[in-house]
């Protein structure tokens, strides 16, 4: 039995810690407002099992001025964060090749095949099955020209076993009414999920943890010396373990030790809307706009977008209401008053592939992040990984092509 020091609260960290204890070790969860906001809070709540292809594909380059050109389009990169961006955004292009998003696929379809495997036991536990809807995802386009592009990401999807059923927008239709004549192709997705409420997951998770006897310490790690990790309060807390799970915050972590990871924040926005004046039975993708809606407890939420302006810069929530507003073209009955605006920090890696393993440097501290678009799909497995890590046994699944090394 090892003292386990894990650092973040969210889907991940708190993932890790269950998967460790039930391992039998002493586990310690860090972080700097355990059950403050964070990206595993507002997010989508989408199980997004045939989420395999990384956002870096061929033709993308020729795509992206259109969009940095609307300043309230699907991608936007703050000037002033630029020189920082720059060696993350090199590495974005170059992993732009089919042989790239080949591989990439394929390591990112082996954590899918696992999701259910690992997020049923979870939500048994906490006793949240109920809060799991397994009612697929419809992909809505309104082009040919759109549907037609994403026919060799379908084929992929589906070398992996993943149902991807081709439909007219009439079909789109009769499966959610709510849906405006615009949409006319569409994809549906039988084996992704939504869950009711993301937030209820990690504060549920958070609190069962607490009641197995896991203390969750308020305190931001600012030094990491021999087996002591440092807070900015000038704490010491020991370890014979450490998992660095900390978000889009994690690759200063990393640094402490003097391991590189390519991770930015992608941050992303939504709206919630209580009392939307339409109704969806199941998460809907509009897939040439980059953004999404759920149907969750708390209301209609509609999100997306990627902002590359680093971890400090305020948020700009007009991005939230071009998104609740883009939304109306698609559901023309929506009612977009009285919704809440938020932003998360999505941790991005440059080939969209998560960092699960060793430090190279200190083979008693793992990392467990860059989670992107899956945190909340993959979070459980992640935490298996880790354990499987800790204990020396084989891990379920190969996590070579996540090992931080990739960016040294
Ligand atoms: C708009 C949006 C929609 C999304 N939709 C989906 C979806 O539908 N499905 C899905 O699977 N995923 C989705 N995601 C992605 C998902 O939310 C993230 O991948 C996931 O939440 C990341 O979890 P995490 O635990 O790594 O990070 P976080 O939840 O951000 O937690 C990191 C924690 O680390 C702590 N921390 C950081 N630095 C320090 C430090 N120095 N000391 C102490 N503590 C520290 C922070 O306080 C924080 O609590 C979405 C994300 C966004 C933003």
């Amino acid at each position: 039995m090892s003292r386990m020091l894990v650092v973040g609260a969210g889907i991940i960290g708190l993932s890790c810690a269950r998967a460790l204890l039930a391992d039998g070790h002493q586990v310690t969860v860090l972080d700097r407002d355990p059950p403050g906001d964070k990206a595993s809070f507002g997010n989508a709540g989408g199980l997004g099992v045939t989420e395999i292809i990384p956002a870096s594909v061929p033709g993308l380059a020729w795509k992206v001025p259109g969009w940095l050109f609307d300043p309230l389009g699907p991608l936007s990169l703050r000037a002033a964060h630029l020189p920082k961006l720059a060696p993350w955004l090199v590495r974005f292009l170059r992993s732009g090749t089919w042989p790239e998003v080949e591989r990439i696929s394929g390591a990112l379809a082996t954590l899918a095949s696992r999701t259910y495997e690992d997020m049923l036991p979870l939500l048994a536990e906490l006793e949240l099955m109920g809060d799991l809807h397994q009612v697929g995802s419809l992909w809505v386009y309104e082009t040919r020209e759109g549907f037609e592009a994403d026919a060799r990401f379908r084929t992929m999807r589906r070398s992996y076993g993943l149902v991807c059923e081709e439909i007219d927008g009439a079909a789109a239709r009769a499966m959610e009414p709510a849906l405006s004549d615009v949409v006319r192709y569409a994809m549906f997705t039988p084996q992704w999920s939504h869950v009711s409420d993301p937030k209820r997951i990690v504060d549920r998770l958070r609190s069962h943890l607490e009641q197995r006897g896991v203390p969750m310490i308020a305190g931001e790690v600012a030094g990491i010396a021999g087996n002591e990790v440092a807070t900015a309060d000038g704490r010491r807390l020991p370890f014979d373990r450490l998992v660095i799970a900390a978000g889009a915050w994690s690759g200063r972590l990393a640094k402490l030790i003097g391991d590189r990871a390519l991770i930015e924040s992608e941050r992303g926005y939504n709206t919630t809307l209580p009392n939307p004046g339409i109704s969806l039975s199941r998460e809907v993708i509009f897939a040439e706009r980059q953004f999404v809606a759920t149907p969750l407890d708390m209301g209609l939420r509609i999100g997306g977008a990627a902002e590359f302006a680093g971890l400090e810069a305020p948020p700009n929530y007009d991005r939230s209401n071009a998104l609740a507003e883009l939304a109306r073209r698609y559901l023309p009955g929506l009612s977009i008053a009285g919704g809440t605006r938020w932003m998360g920090h999505r941790p991005t890696t440059p080939d969209s592939l998560p960092v699960i393993g060793r430090s190279p440097r200190r083979g008693d501290i793992l990392y467990a992040f860059g989670h992107s678009h899956t945190g909340l799909t993959f979070g459980p497995t992640t935490g298996k990984l880790v354990a499987e890590l800790v204990a020396g046994r084989t891990p379920t699944v190969d996590v070579a092509p996540f090992g931080i090394e990739r960016f040294q």
